[in-house]
């Protein structure tokens, strides 16, 4: 049993700026990456919205800059996932990780979002084999082909961009007739020569061999086949709080209730939260106490690098702050 004050479970921005924040207050934590560490910034070829680079970096470039940092102050940073979380009386938690045990007086989870899947008849079968959720991970190897991205929102406008620099072709193939991207994102999209868009369109069908051939479209006029090489789905994601939704309170979808999530659940937390003072006690604090959360398994609203960044730096001092409260620590 390797016993540590704060444990931080997830590697994307929140996850690792929590372990910066944490290890520069000496609690020398643990962070658990899970399988990928860095998270969907991995997948992510140029960011140019986080502050401080004025001509964009990208994702893992990024997210290794940040785990260098994390590890320089002292982070012990552990390439594994958490298999379970039991909270244990007055001694805090207890993590299973491979075939060792953690006990953690705090845990932070920023275990972040998934892929979220259409769900069409051959879509899993032709995972990595022509159905991708990833296109700036498989971009390349569409040179010259026939390639769709399915969605509206900024993941799908980024796909797109990234695949008009390898494919023939790029089709984009959202259910409304409107996109919910940022305007910018939208602009470039439609502006593309490579794009075209259907609108009001569903994949109802992923068919080929080997590798994926074609795809059904339905839309208002009907069925249609169309010869396709590669589909990209960029329809959302789904938080990754299976591990916990039996110990802490989560929304409907998934998401952890912390005291300043942007939700009805969230703004009950935070009135019964509110000290004598009229301040709202550890903000990132989930229904559990010692267990705080941060990023994109807590946020609905925003899901941005650098809020998840700004959450998990205001996880690790709520987590510094309620671990100097508790008698134990002092
Ligand atoms: P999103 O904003 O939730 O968009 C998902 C899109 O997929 C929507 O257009 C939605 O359609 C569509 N969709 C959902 N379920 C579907 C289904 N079953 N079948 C067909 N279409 C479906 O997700 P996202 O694009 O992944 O973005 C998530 C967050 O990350 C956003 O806040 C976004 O701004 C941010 N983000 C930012 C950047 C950047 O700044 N560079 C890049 C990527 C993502 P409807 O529109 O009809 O709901």
């Amino acid at each position: 049993m390797i016993s540590k004050k704060l444990a931080i479970i997830g590697s994307g921005p929140a996850g690792y700026t929590a372990a910066v924040y944490a290890s520069r207050a000496q609690l020398e934590p643990v962070l658990f990456t899970g399988i990928q560490s860095g998270g969907q910034l991995m997948w992510t070829s140029d960011i140019e919205n986080f502050p401080g680079f004025p001509k964009g970096i990208g994702g893992p470039d990024l997210m290794q800059a940040m785990r260098d940092q994390a590890a320089r102050f002292g982070t012990t940073i552990v390439d594994d996932l958490v298999s379970s979380i039991t909270r244990k009386e007055d001694q805090g938690f207890e993590l299973v990780v491979g075939e060792e045990t953690y006990q953690a007086q705090a845990v932070i989870i920023a275990t972040g979002a998934t892929a979220i899947m259409l769900g069409a008849p051959g879509e899993q079968d032709f995972l990595g084999r022509g159905v991708s959720t990833c296109a700036v991970c498989d971009a390349a190897f569409y040179r010259d082909k026939d390639t769709i991205v399915v969605g509206g929102g900024d993941s799908a406008m980024e796909d797109a961009l990234a695949l008009t620099k390898f494919a023939k072709t790029v089709t984009v193939v959202h259910r409304r007739d409107s996109f919910r991207a940022s305007k910018i994102m939208q602009d470039r999209v439609l502006n593309h020569p490579k794009v075209k868009v259907i609108w009001n369109a569903q994949i109802t069908k992923v068919t080929g061999a080997d590798m994926v051939t074609g795809v059904t479209i339905k839309t208002p006029e009907g069925e249609q086949n169309m010869p396709i090489d590669g589909v990209f789905v960029a329809i959302g994601h789904k938080p990754a709080s299976e591990l916990f939704k039996d110990l802490i309170a989560v929304d409907e979808k998934g998401y952890v209730v912390t005291r300043q999530s942007a939700t009805k659940l969230g703004a009950e937390a935070a009135q019964a939260a509110v000290t004598e003072e009229g301040l709202l006690a550890f903000p990132t604090q989930t229904s559990v106490p010692g267990m705080f959360a941060a990023g994109d398994v807590v946020d609905v609203r925003y899901r941005q690098a650098i809020t998840s960044a700004g959450q998990g730096c205001q996880a690790a001092l709520d987590a510094e702050r309620w671990l100097e409260a508790q008698p134990e620590s002092k």
